[in-house]
């Protein structure tokens, strides 16, 4: 029976998880069997070039040696003991990743958005209890074309009506304002602020990067006015930018780091806040919490991806090979693509609207053997894997020019 369901082709797994996996998902229809550094195989045996990286998740690549070891390892002796417990592999992750961060104190968490939404517990309640503001006035502003995450607070204070449609009511407390513009958060501030909340590159919206100088305008600001930056780096944090955070790129250290995708290797989900006592310490015993938050496996892989980034190879190669990669897409500006966004190894490209949509550009790269995701229709994300060669992202460069090549040639579409 085994030997069946093993030898199903990609057409019928996809056909057999369609009927019964929630459609909250349109993947592209490869159906992955193992995966190794930059390239996965799907059941069939075809190989294909991941420059996706699970949205960064993967920075690392896929099954990279030294966090599948670290995680062997640690599957063998203990994997959970909830936090009703203390483990032995608790105090070196919470220490390195502080450490990592120039702050004093981590909170582990699971998912990305568990990070935002414990950010945003904290900050509440430094507010109230620091800060002095009122009981249940506390406001966070956020930026327009914001992406941290699913949950029902967060989605509340998106501005994308995919996300948001027929989930309300959502949670009051929140001030939206345009991305990249640091005198509109500064308008948004009163007595009752308690943070401004920002992706320091906005990742889903397509790759924005906000003006040089904004981050920097609004650390300002917000140390002006007694409130606290929150930076949600789960998607630009450790190395895609080529730097650690990229809140580096402008000398910005916020008073939250909110971390998670990369943290985890691509192994298992772990997220994070880091902050100082001063902020992440108004939180006490019973006040917060999860069963996963911290578990010996999470803590052990997220040592071996501190491992990674002490040494500094993921930001230095993120850096190196971003200036290949950008150097290349903007030679196709005016050749299919209308605009091209870059930082470090993380690129936002436009497809001119008269090839067809992002979405029909990623099929007919994954035809090819390249697999890139679309976001907000004109969009194509790519976000290899830090460990990819020069020569595989030349590749999936050459893949996405001749894409968009035939695309322009009408009868060949
Ligand atoms: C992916 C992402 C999240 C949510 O992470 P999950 O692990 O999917 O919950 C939050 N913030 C940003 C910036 C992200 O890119």
């Amino acid at each position: 029976m085994t030997g069946v369901l093993a030898r199903r082709t990609a057409a019928e797994h996809l056909v057999a998880a369609d009927a019964h996996s929630a459609h909250n998902y349109a993947p592209l229809p490869v159906v992955a069997a193992s995966a190794q550094g930059a390239w996965i195989t799907d059941v069939d045996g075809r190989r294909y070039l991941d420059v996706l990286s699970a949205y960064s998740a993967l920075n690392f690549g896929h099954s990279h040696p030294h966090l599948l070891a670290a995680a062997h390892d640690q599957l063998d002796r203990v994997t959970l003991v909830s936090r009703a417990f203390q483990h032995d592999r608790m105090a070196e992750f919470c220490s390195r990743l502080a450490a990592l961060c120039g702050k004093e104190l981590v909170l582990p968490m699971n998912t990305g958005a568990e990070a935002v939404e414990s950010g945003i517990k904290v900050a509440r309640r430094w507010g109230y209890r620091v800060k002095g503001v009122a009981p249940d006035r506390a406001a966070i502003t956020v930026a327009a074309g914001n992406f941290h995450g699913r949950t029902t607070t967060i989605v509340g204070f998106s501005d994308d009506p995919s996300a948001r449609d027929g989930f309300g009511p959502f949670a009051p407390g929140f001030r939206m304002v345009p991305f990249g513009d640091a005198e509109a958060v500064r308008a948004s501030l009163d007595a009752d602020s308690v943070a401004v909340l920002l992706e320091p590159v906005q990742g889903e919206a397509g790759v924005v990067v906000p003006p040089a100088g904004y981050l920097a305008e609004v650390r300002r600001i917000c140390d002006e006015a007694g409130v606290l930056l929150v930076a949600d780096e789960v998607q630009s944090g450790l190395g895609r930018t080529g730097r650690t955070f990229a809140c580096e790129h402008e000398g910005v250290v916020p008073d939250l780091y909110l971390l998670g995708k990369a943290l985890g290797g691509g192994v298992v989900p772990v997220s994070a806040v880091v902050g100082d006592a001063d902020v992440l310490g108004v939180l006490d015993p019973g006040s917060h919490g999860s069963t996963f938050g911290g578990n010996p496996l999470a803590c052990a892989v997220g040592c071996a991806v501190l491992d990674l980034l002490e040494a500094g190879w993921p930001q230095r190669r993120a850096a190196e090979l971003g200036e290949r990669l950008a150097a290349r897409l903007e030679a196709l500006v005016g050749h299919g693509l209308t605009a091209v966004r870059t930082t470090g190894l993380w690129a936002g490209v436009d497809v001119d609207p008269a090839l067809g949509t992002a979405r029909e550009v990623c099929k007919d790269m994954m035809a090819r053997g390249v697999l890139a995701k679309d976001t907000h229709g004109a969009t194509v994300r790519l976000a290899p894997p830090l460990v990819i060669s020069e020569e595989d992202l030349d590749h999936a460069v050459d893949v996405l020019a001749e894409v968009l090549r035939l695309r322009s040639v009408p009868a060949q579409r």
